[in-house]
C-alpha cells in the first residue's frame, strides 16, 4: 500500500500526510525487531491492519476544529499517532500503562515532528479520576484494548459532555453491545452510530461511537482492576 493508495482510500487525507503514515509504518516495523510493539512483523499488513484500520474510526463529525483527542491502550499508538498526523490541529494525548511502548512513540514523533502530542504513562482508573483530564476530551479512542463494558467504564469518564467515546471492535461488536447496556446507562451515555466495514485484508471491523449525554457518576471509574474483574453487565 504507497501513500497514493491510502490517498485513493481516504478522501480526506494529503498525499503529504499519508507519506508521514508510511514513515511512521516504517518506524514501528523497524523497531519490531528489538521489541514486541505489534504482533504484526510485516510491512505491508501492518499498512492495512494498523494504518488503514486506524484510518477508519477517523469521521469528521467526531472530530472537531482544534479539539482534543485521547487514546487509550494506545500500544505502539494506534489509532492515536495515525490521527495526531491526519489532524494536526487537534491535541492528542496518548495513553498507556506500560512505559516501553510510550517511549517509542515519543521518539518516532519527535522524528516526525509531530508537535500536537502528548505521552501519558497511566493506568485508565488512575488518571480518570484526575482533574486534568476528566471530562477533558471530544473524543476517546480505544481499538483492541478490553470488553465493550470494561472500556466503556474507563474511557466515558475522560470525554466532555456531549463529546463521544469511538471504540473500535472485531466481528462480535453487536455482541459486546448487548453486554454494554447496563454500563451505558449508569454512565448516561447511548449508542450514536455504528460503522461497519471490512479491511482490505478481508477482516471485518465494527467502529461504535457512543455519545456522552450527561456527568459521569463520580463512583466511576470503579479502582483500578475493578471493572475488569467484575463488569457491569
Ligand atoms: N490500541 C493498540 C492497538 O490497537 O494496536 C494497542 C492494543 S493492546 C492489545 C492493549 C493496550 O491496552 C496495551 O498496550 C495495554 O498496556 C493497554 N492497557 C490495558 N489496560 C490498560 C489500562 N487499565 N490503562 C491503560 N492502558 C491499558
Amino acid at each position: 500500500m504507497t501513500a497514493q493508495d491510502i490517498v485513493k482510500s481516504f478522501a480526506f487525507i494529503s498525499l503529504e500526510r499519508a507519506e508521514l503514515l508510511i514513515k511512521y509504518n516504517d518506524l514501528v516495523m523497524e523497531k519490531n525487531k528489538v521489541m514486541n510493539l505489534t504482533g504484526i512483523k510485516d510491512l505491508q499488513e501492518s499498512m492495512i491492519k494498523n494504518i488503514y484500520d486506524s484510518l477508519t474510526v477517523y469521521d469528521k463529525k467526531y472530530f472537531p476544529e482544534q479539539g482534543r483527542i485521547l487514546d487509550l491502550g494506545t500500544g505502539a499508538g494506534f489509532p492515536g499517532v495515525v490521527l495526531a498526523i491526519l489532524r494536526p490541529d487537534m491535541q492528542v494525548v496518548l495513553m498507556d500503562a506500560i512505559r516501553k511502548k510510550l517511549s517509542f512513540i515519543q521518539e518516532a514523533v519527535e522524528l516526525l515532528c509531530l508537535r500536537n502530542v502528548e505521552v501519558v504513562h497511566s493506568r485508565a482508573e488512575d488518571a480518570a479520576i484526575q482533574p486534568v483530564y476528566r471530562d477533558a476530551f471530544d473524543v476517546v479512542t480505544a481499538r483492541a484494548v478490553k470488553s465493550l463494558p470494561v472500556i466503556s467504564e474507563w474511557a466515558l469518564p475522560f470525554v466532555k459532555k456531549g463529546g463521544f467515546f469511538a471504540a473500535m471492535k472485531g466481528p462480535g461488536a453487536e455482541t459486546e453491545l448487548g453486554e454494554s447496556q447496563s454500563i451505558l446507562h449508569c454512565m448516561h451515555a447511548s449508542v450514536d452510530a455504528v460503522k461497519e466495514l471490512t479491511l482490505p485484508s478481508g477482516e471485518q471491523r465494527a467502529i461504535l461511537y457512543i455519545k456522552k449525554n450527561g456527568v459521569t457518576p463520580t463512583r466511576f471509574p470503579r479502582k483500578a482492576g475493578e471493572a475488569e474483574r467484575h463488569p457491569i453487565k
